[in-house]
């Protein structure tokens, strides 16, 4: 009897809600064992089917939708540090903006699970208080090389030309003191209370407004607005010193794009802040991003700089975020979850009640339209810093000096680069086109060189001698027979890619230093640092680079930019190309005279009537993003309208249609909603899987996310046809 009654006042399990890192959107109802203590944020390995997998104890409620015997026990809790409260709302939050689960969300922030798992320390050794008197040369050499710093037994063995043997029989007689050498240790405590560089009054202006908003310790954007070369770093700077300043346990996060992010930024922020930032992108290696995550999560990294993907770090207090070039293409992810940076870096903010700087000399029109209707604050930095002055911009009509037969350089181009030689200063030869030719075709036949299976040009890359596509990672040695008729020698290069136009400048100036720069002929960062010292040194007589060049660098003699195709980025059917093709070419144009000596840029054009060539020449920045402002306006497009893609993409056609028709067949008919398709993806074919795609445009006051989920909600797509939802798209591949 007794038993009874017991079995009745038995308390309910304890149970909790886990976030899994996979693609799902709500997670699992797990048990808590007795004992075990838990709190949201809290890392917990539990059983998923025959696994154990990783997860986290979420915000959300546990529900009773799974009865206490099916619910399964928490394997155990992770002894480090709980996610935020605010990381987990932000998940949320850009699961819901983006439509992917929100375990697709958090496995971006689990992305470096691995900071969880126990690391191996290690033994070092440091110097002995009291060494012994009388000892061997070799243990006197021993103790020589000891210092206060743990080295590793092998590491001082070297240092004092012994064998690891002698250095255990010192440590064991005493003569050094063995300590644990964290693998991953704190980073180094930064001082915002360092002077920064005097600033000109503008900058001061700039600074004290951003600074009085950190310190008003609310959520708000600022766009920093100043032409290349005014110093808005030195600005943020400021800021960010203020909110380290303003909050001992205060972190910062600095995105730049993946490019920009350079030695010599970095080194400009250790000089400010006395000590390194913590930095995070695709080239830090595993051990260091491992370092870096586990640091944000307990607090110790006060100050990221990073790629995109650095705004899903676990940061135990963020207090502010500065997102520079915020207008750059590179702040969209386009594989996996897809998401803006930027705009998540806002909402980010916002959740969390701080300041977001946004800063850019040709910010985007999402950005200038929000400043415009007072969402976003302003400061603006109108002239270079000091002696510089912006660079002079001139139109080469390429139709009335046209460049000889097969060559690519205009007559007044060529003489501005004999300029420069002359005066020994430096010419930057900008095309924003990889490899050598972006078409092969066969003299013979007219064939067109495409990878397989997909509607992708194969590009030539003379280097390696190989045609390579650029969306597929495709190549094959470049072949001497055409393979469609055999006709032997008969593939032609048409067009120039930077190969080319190097290989042009080599012929035209022997006597040059000129080197190419492109993501693919810079074989590792290595490389890539080595040559851009070299430019900065003046070793570089001529640089023919893509946009890999055109960010975020100084180069002093650097007197000449000259855009071999500023019509390139024009065409094509892309919402943006006008916006994007002015940004690119001010920010290449943006890179000459930033020292004493000024600076010309020459855009050689087929369309100088086009407004943006024209804008450019002009440098009426405000002109073109009135003129392409009202252009959006009128259709309704971002942003003063929303617009997603949805793209559906199968191997078997007739399959790919047939689910392309049931989704037609649902469409929302609602106020403010239009649907465009289905229709054949730009890239239709690509490896071999078939795209069809769906634009949905709605007005601002409807909310798209809304939409889409009523209308994807009811139709169901085979499992063999892959859908993909891209809220914002900007690629229209
Ligand atoms: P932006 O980010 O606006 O392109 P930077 O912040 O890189 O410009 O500044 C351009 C150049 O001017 C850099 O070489 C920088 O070191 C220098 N500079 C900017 N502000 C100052 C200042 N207050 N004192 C000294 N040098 C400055």
């Amino acid at each position: 009897m007794a038993n009874t009654i017991a079995l009745f006042d038995l308390p309910a399990l304890a149970r909790v809600r886990i976030m899994l890192p996979l693609p799902m959107g709500d997670g699992y109802d797990y048990a808590v064992p007795e004992g075990m203590e838990l709190a949201p944020g809290d890392f917990v390995d539990v059983p998923l089917g025959p696994r154990q997998v990783r997860g986290v104890v979420w915000i959300d409620a546990a529900d009773d939708k799974v009865p206490d015997s099916k619910l399964k026990p928490i394997a155990h809790r992770l002894p480090v540090p709980g996610l935020s409260h605010d990381v987990m709302r932000f998940v949320d939050w850009v699961a819901h903006y983006t439509l992917f689960p929100r375990g697709s969300v958090l496995r971006m922030v689990m992305r470096a699970g691995q900071a969880l798992d126990p690391v191996k320390g290690q033994t070092g050794f440091i110097r002995a208080d009291q060494p012994a008197s009388k000892l061997t040369a070799k243990r006197q050499a021993v103790v020589d090389a000891a210092t206060d710093t743990p080295l590793r037994a092998s590491d001082l063995a070297k240092r004092a030309q012994v064998s690891d043997a002698v250095v255990r029989s010192a440590a064991k007689a005493g003569l050094l003191t063995p300590v644990r050498i964290d693998p991953d240790p704190p980073f180094a405590p930064l001082n915002p209370s360092l002077p920064g560089r005097p600033l000109s009054t503008d900058q001061q202006d700039a600074a004290q407004t951003l600074v009085d908003h950190v310190n008003a310790g609310t959520y708000g954007t600022t766009v920093i607005d100043g032409v290349t070369g005014s110093g808005k770093t030195e600005v943020y700077l400021e800021a960010i010193a203020a909110a380290l300043a303003a909050d001992p346990t205060a972190q910062v996060c600095v995105l730049l794009p993946e490019i920009a992010l350079t030695l010599p930024f970095l080194k400009r922020l250790e000089d400010r802040f006395g000590a390194p930032a913590a930095h995070w992108h695709s080239d830090v290696a595993a051990k260091g991003r491992r370092r870096v995550w586990k640091r944000v999560a307990d607090g110790s990294a006060r100050l990221v700089v990073g790629a995109r993907s650095a705004l899903f770090l676990p940061y135990k207090n963020l207090r502010m975020i500065v997102v520079d070039e915020e207008h750059e293409g590179a702040y969209k992810q386009h594989d996996g979850v897809l998401y803006q940076a930027r705009d998540m870096a806002v909402a980010r903010g916002a959740l969390s009640g701080f300041p977001v700087i946004l800063v850019s000399a040709t910010p985007s029109l999402e950005t200038l339209a929000n400043v415009e209707e007072g969402r976003y604050g302003i400061v603006r930095l109108a002239s270079r810093f000091g002696p510089a002055t912006m660079p002079t911009t001139g139109l080469v009509d390429m139709r009335a000096t046209p460049p000889d037969r097969g060559t690519w350089l205009s007559p007044p181009v060529v003489a501005a680069v004999n300029e420069r030689l002359a005066r020994q200063e430096q010419s930057l030869l900008y095309l924003n086109r990889r490899g050598y030719a972006p078409v092969t075709l066969c003299r013979k036949c007219g064939e067109r060189m495409t990878a397989p299976h997909s509607d992708t040009w194969l590009v030539e890359h003379k280097y390696t001698g190989r045609l390579v596509c650029h969306h597929t990672g495709y190549s094959i040695p470049k072949p001497t027979h055409c393979p469609h008729c055999g006709a032997e020698d008969s593939l032609a290069p048409c067009g120039p890619g930077v190969e080319r136009v190097a290989e042009e400048a080599m012929a035209r100036w022997p006597d040059a230093r000129i080197e190419v720069f492109s993501s693919d002929t810079m074989m590792g960062a290595g490389a890539a640092k080595s040559l851009l010292s070299r430019m900065t040194a003046g070793e570089i007589d001529i640089l023919v680079a893509t946009q890999a060049a055109a960010k975020g660098h100084n180069f002093p003699n650097l007197t000449l930019v000259a855009a071999v195709d500023a019509d390139l980025g024009l065409a094509g059917g892309d919402l943006r190309a006008a916006e994007r093709t002015f940004q690119t070419l001010s920010q290449v144009s943006g890179r000459a005279g930033r020292d004493e000596k000024p600076g010309a840029v020459l855009l050689q054009s087929y369309q100088p009537d086009s407004p943006v060539i024209q804008a450019l020449a002009a440098q009426d920045r405000d002109g073109f993003a009135a003129a392409e402002m009202e252009g959006r306006a009128m259709l309704g497009f971002p942003p003063y309208g929303r617009l997603a893609a949805i793209i559906l993409a199968g191997d078997n056609e007739p399959k790919l249609n047939e689910a392309a028709r049931t989704l037609a067949q649902a469409v929302p008919h609602a106020e403010g909603v239009e649907i465009w398709g289905p229709a054949p993806a730009p890239l239709y074919r690509l490896r071999g899987t078939f795209r069809v795609r769906f634009l949905v445009k709605t007005t601002r006051s409807v909310s798209i996310q809304t939409v889409l989920d009523a209308w994807l909600g009811q139709v169901k797509i085979p499992a063999s046809i892959r859908k993909t939802v891209d809220v914002d798209p900007y690629a229209f591949t």
